[in-house]
């Protein structure tokens, strides 16, 4: 019996566990799948109750596997949802269709499976095999082990004097749900953040109604641009081979930004990149990928992770009614004294802002030497784990084997997901994921 210990039960793990159900055939496997959150399916992103938090990309292309990519437009019209292949469901439904993905896999293998409603605190690592402790006391003895564990809440702002973090009012997970039933809806807003976790704040605090001005930071005031479906470009992708200099690859694809207004969309240009994001980045040189990191990064993010037309407009409105506000500026200091008062700069000016509260939408800490869970420190402390090089995930090899305590890509440790950005760049998205999932189950099994 090969023993397979999954740990998270977000999208990542519960897509891994349903490719191993469904591939397993007369294999003799047993799946243990641990949660802390007592979710299956759900994770952060799916995990949301708010019909305003909508998924951002079209439902025709969320489907759970790769060769079903409109499986979950068709759950969808076989479940009773009147929803068209372009459209943007609320985030809740796409988590209820996971769960049951999982479950209809679950209820026709031949494989035994136990969930367990539990944290994983530690683990250590044989020669070919693992232990995963768990926070009830229950041990896991395993062959493989599956690091699917996500995103974590942000690093608190990088400002001198933290004491700001003490307040009741700081928020500083923007994907836990107290953040909306604890506000009063005349409440100043800060939010340190334009990205897409800002966006889902904003747009939950006007859809219940929320009066008090919200105000959003970021270094440059980028908002996410917006979806616009329907456009076509021809592939230039044979112009790119070979690329080592990112300045060079951002010259190719900005000659067909530029091409493409005449009769096409620059959207289309970033989305036939898609197939091959992951091998430009794994031939960049490390120095380009830090270059890129640091200068470039922040313009990929808003072209390549775009928000939909209907979150967009309510954003439109919001600002014309002067609902919200963005602001482009560094953060010098945050001081709380019943309210917030947040100093930052622009252009050699400072400026004070006040707040009744403040919310951290910096996006998920991706250092695992300063994540905050006890597992991921046990892991780093043994050595089981340890950072990528540029500090955006953990180091493993494309196919995500885990480089381990005896400084070698580990055969019992992988991972899959946002663990592996570093590595691949493009990694956190559903069809990122159900690719690596699918292709990891094989390998598990095959192993
Ligand atoms: C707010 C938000 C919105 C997004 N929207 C989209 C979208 O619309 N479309 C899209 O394709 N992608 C979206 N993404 C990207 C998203 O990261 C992935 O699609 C996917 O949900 C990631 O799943 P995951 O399982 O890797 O991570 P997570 O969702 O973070 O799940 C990890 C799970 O592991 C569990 N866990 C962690 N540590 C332990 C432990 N020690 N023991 C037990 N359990 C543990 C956590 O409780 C969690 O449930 C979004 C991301 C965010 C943050």
């Amino acid at each position: 019996m090969k023993r397979i210990t999954i740990i998270g039960g977000g999208a990542s793990g519960t897509l891994t566990a349903t490719n191993l159900l469904k591939l397993a055939g007369e294999r003799p496997v047993h799946i243990d799948l641990v949660e802390k959150r007592s979710r299956i399916g759900r994770g952060v992103a799916f995990g949301t109750t708010r019909d305003a938090h909508l998924l951002n990309v079209p439902a025709g292309r969320m489907g759970a596997f790769p060769d079903d990519v409109g499986g979950f437009h068709a759950w969808l019209v076989a479940n009773g949802h009147d929803f068209d292949d372009h459209a943007f469901v609320p985030r809740r439904i796409f988590g209820a269709y996971l769960r049951d993905t999982f479950e209809t896999a679950a209820a026709s293998a031949n494989v035994s499976i136990e969930l367990h409603d539990d944290e994983a605190v530690d683990m250590s690592v044989d020669d070919s095999s693992a232990q995963v402790m768990l926070r009830s006391g229950e041990v896991l003895q395993t062959d493989k082990v599956v690091l699917a564990f996500g995103n974590f809440a942000p690093p608190d702002p990088n400002v001198k004097d933290t004491s700001f973090a003490a307040s009741p009012r700081y928020f500083k997970d923007p994907w836990n749900d107290d953040l909306y039933s604890s506000l009063n809806p005349d409440d100043e807003v800060f939010v340190i953040g334009t990205g897409l976790s800002m966006v889902d704040v904003a747009i939950q605090l006007n859809a219940s109604g929320h009066r008090g001005k919200i105000s959003a930071i970021s270094t440059r005031g980028l908002l996410p641009e917006v979806h616009e479906l329907g456009h076509s470009y021809p592939a230039f992708n044979d112009e790119l081979d070979g690329a080592s200099r990112i300045t060079d690859i951002f010259k190719t694809v900005r000659k067909h930004t530029i091409k493409a207004e005449q009769d096409s969309n620059w959207r289309a240009v970033i989305d036939n990149l898609r197939p091959v994001t992951q091998k430009l980045w794994l031939d960049l040189p490390l120095a380009e990928k830090r270059y890129f990191k640091q200068h470039l990064s922040r313009y990929w993010n808003i072209a390549r992770h775009r928000v939909p037309p209907e979150a967009n407009a309510i954003l439109r409105k919001m600002q014309a009614d002067g609902r919200l506000e963005i602001l482009a500026g560094r953060l010098r200091d945050i001081k709380y004294d019943d309210r917030f008062s947040v100093t930052y700069s622009n252009n050699g000016v400072e400026y004070v802002q006040s707040a009744d509260v403040l919310v951290n939408c910096i996006g998920s800490e991706t250092n695992f030497s300063r994540i905050d869970s006890e597992f991921v420190r046990n892991l780093v402390a043994r050595r089981h784990i340890r950072n990528d090089e540029l500090d955006l995930g953990i180091m493993a090899s494309p196919d995500g084997r885990v480089f381990g305590k005896n400084d070698e890509y580990s055969d019992i440790v992988w991972t899959l997901g946002t663990a592996l950005k570093g590595t691949l760049w493009e990694t956190t998205a559903i069809p990122e994921i159900r690719t690596q999932a699918r292709e990891l189950a094989l390998k598990l099994l095959a192993d």
